[in-house]
């Protein structure tokens, strides 16, 4: 095996167990915890039941399930869109938000801090093989909005070219589900 290959399967064998450890911490299931971190990192058009399932590659019905549990926790609330009447947008509460203080997320990205190196570079090199395996895999890319081939303007004064809608710049660093790389790979 490729020796970046062994490390990838070594530090995600690693987050599976951190997730495992948070979710047992709080009575949850790991899916519960991995739902939470994904909501508060999605976009308005992201926030919703069909891209959780897209997401992480599970049933409609797992998401269903998955959802009630939140809801009935406190742990996530259900709002209409003023838009389009029939779509839910998911957001946390704040008990929701606690879940996530300290998370395997955090860890990450404090280790990520401490291991240093070139910005940018380690970000590349992973989103091109994610990117690679979501295409074997048939699965949409998600990724985060501002590095959208489809972004126009500035963070502070931004444009979904997609959707010709104006982006509150908060949005603007979210992951999104509508998400494409410039040369035509994405979703
Ligand atoms: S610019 Fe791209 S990532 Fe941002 S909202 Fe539009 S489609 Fe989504």
């Amino acid at each position: 095996m490729n020796p970046s290959a062994l490390l990838l399967e070594r530090l995600g064998a690693l987050i599976h167990q951190s997730v495992r450890e948070d979710a047992a911490r709080h009575g949850l299931l790991p899916i519960h915890v991995q739902v939470l971190g994904y909501l508060a990192q999605a976009n308005r058009y992201s926030n919703l039941p069909i891209a959780i399932a897209e997401y992480f590659g599970i049933t409609r019905g797992t998401v269903s399930q998955t959802l009630a549990v939140l809801e009935r926790k406190g742990l996530l609330v259900k709002r209409p869109d003023p838009k389009h009447g029939r779509r839910i947008h998911l957001e946390l509460t704040a008990a929701g938000t606690a879940v996530l203080d300290g998370s395997w997320a955090q860890r990450l990205d404090a280790a990520l801090q401490t291991a240093g190196g070139e910005e940018g570079e380690l970000d590349t090199g992973l989103r091109r093989v994610l990117t690679e395996l979501q295409r074997l895999n048939g699965q949409r890319a998600f990724g985060i909005c501002r590095q959208c081939v489809h972004f126009q303007g500035e963070p502070a004064n931004a444009t979904c070219g997609l959707t010709g809608e104006p982006l509150a710049e908060e949005q603007t660093g979210r992951l999104c589900r509508e998400w494409s790389q410039a040369g035509g790979q994405g979703s």
